[in-house]
């Protein structure tokens, strides 16, 4: 049963402020144990703390202790020593039902009641604590379309939506009452990869405006990295080995579990979290397609370059043309009469990440790619020295200062408040 059933509520919580200030430590876990009847210690001496407005993830393998330090957050289970702080006072000295009307809960099965239509399951808070029919619906459908559903479906029953629309169902429920904290056990676990990435995208987007206090259990990797602002990564025993932020985790996993768990790959997809704004660009080996071909060639000759990046006159990419080729036009031909070999996938100096620079220019025949401004007029070519240069670059400030390695602009393109990724909504893309 859901513990946002809570019959004799009457009113909002008032045990928490709507917003707390972002960064304030708003949950904290002091040394809490949970050792079930039967002997098995399912957390061990936790001590974690969650800060307000932003998404914590606890991931790791199953049976390690992630869903049973979620509930205990909101006293669906007790620990057996320790203690849980919310805005800095005990939960056991809060009413439980008080407590949950602040905590949003989403499920992996989002738990929908099968005989009430969607709107009713959305509006079951509202109605519970007495906002009337008229409100409460309404409130529903502002929630329905806050989640991307049609409202059209607010009179279908649950076993009439797809399960990814369920699982919205499921979101626009825990979040009906406004509470400022969002508990969320795997729930995208149970859809299949293309819905689950865009409800991940979803909830990265919803976050982006909304600032709940989320943690959200999952044991998929990839989903901690992509939608986690922390990540606290547990071992078997209830045990933490690591908290960090995902870039953080990737670049510096704390020990070899941490290493395998994060499994292959991590060096490039750190780099999602590396603005492509940090890059040199040379624009040297860059011409018109109208600049006479021997003029072109002088150009490539100078920058010591094999092949020229050839634009309209837009600035936009047209192709490669080979140095070679340009000398063996016909005297007085344009450049852009040379063959041009294709220019692959640009990617936005201000908007994406070194990862989907580097992917450029791995998929590159000349193993140089454009990188273009917002209208897509280039702004000049990597290389793969550049691309080292600016890795190296962004690791030492990240050392020093982290989070300054990237371009505040380029971040704000990825939604207010989502700290410093330029490219995470897009990233299982990229
Ligand atoms: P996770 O969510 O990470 O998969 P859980 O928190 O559900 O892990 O479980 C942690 C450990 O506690 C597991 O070994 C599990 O079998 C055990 N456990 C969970 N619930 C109970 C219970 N009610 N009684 C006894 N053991 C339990
Ligand atoms: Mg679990």
């Amino acid at each position: 049963m859901s513990p946002l059933i809570a019959p004799e509520l009457s009113e909002l919580s008032a045990a928490m402020p709507p917003r707390a200030p972002e960064g304030h430590v708003l949950i904290s876990f002091e040394s809490v144990t949970k050792r079930y009847a039967d002997g098995t210690v399912a957390v061990d001496n936790l001590s974690l703390e969650i800060p307000a407005g932003q998404t914590m993830v606890l991931v790791g393998p199953s049976g390690c202790g992630k869903t049973t330090s979620l509930r205990m957050i909101n006293r669906l289970i007790e620990p057996s020593s320790g203690r849980i702080l919310l805005d800095g006072s005990d939960i056991t000295r809060s009413n439980p039902d008080q407590l949950r009307r602040g905590i949003g809960y989403v499920i992996q099965q989002s738990g929908l009641f099968p005989h009430r239509t969607i709107e009713d399951n959305i509006a079951t808070v509202p109605l519970l604590i007495g906002w009337g029919k008229g409100k409460s619906r309404g409130r529903a459908r502002e929630l329905m379309q806050l989640v991307g559903l049609d409202p059209a479906l607010a009179r279908r029953y649950p076993h009439q939506l797809s399960g990814g629309q369920q699982q919205r169902v499921g979101v626009a429920r825990a979040l009906a009452a406004d509470p400022p904290v969002l508990l969320m056990d795997e729930p995208f676990s149970a859809v299949d990869p293309i819905v689950r990435a865009n409800l991940q995208d979803e909830l990265i987007r919803l976050q982006a405006s909304l600032h709940k206090t989320i943690v959200l259990v999952t044991h998929d990797v990839e989903e901690a990295i992509k939608v986690g602002d922390q990540v606290a990564v547990f071992r078997p025993g209830g045990v933490i080995a690591q908290i960090d932020t995902p870039q953080q985790l990737l670049g510096s996993p704390a020990d070899a579990y941490v290493e395998n768990f994060l499994g292959f790959d991590r060096g490039i997809r750190r780099l999602s979290f590396l603005a492509a704004s940090g890059l040199e660009l040379d624009d040297t080996a860059v011409v018109a397609q109208d600049l006479p071909a021997a003029r072109a060639l002088q150009v490539a000759r100078q920058a010591g370059a094999s092949w020229l990046l050839v634009l309209d006159t837009d600035r936009r990419p047209r192709g490669w043309a080979a140095a070679d080729e340009l000398a063996s036009l016909r005297a007085g031909a344009r450049t852009g009469e040379a063959r041009l070999l294709p220019y692959g996938h640009t990617f936005g100096v201000r908007t994406d990440s070194l990862r989907a620079a580097l992917d450029a220019t791995v998929l590159s025949p000349t193993g140089h790619a454009a990188g273009v401004d917002d209208d897509g007029r280039v702004v000049g070519i990597t290389s793969y020295e550049r691309l080292r240069a600016a890795i190296q670059a962004a690791d030492m400030a990240a050392g020093t200062a982290a989070d300054t390695a990237v371009d505040p602009a380029a971040s704000t393109a990825a939604g207010p408040g989502r700290g410093s990724v330029p490219d995470r909504a897009g990233q299982a893309a990229r």
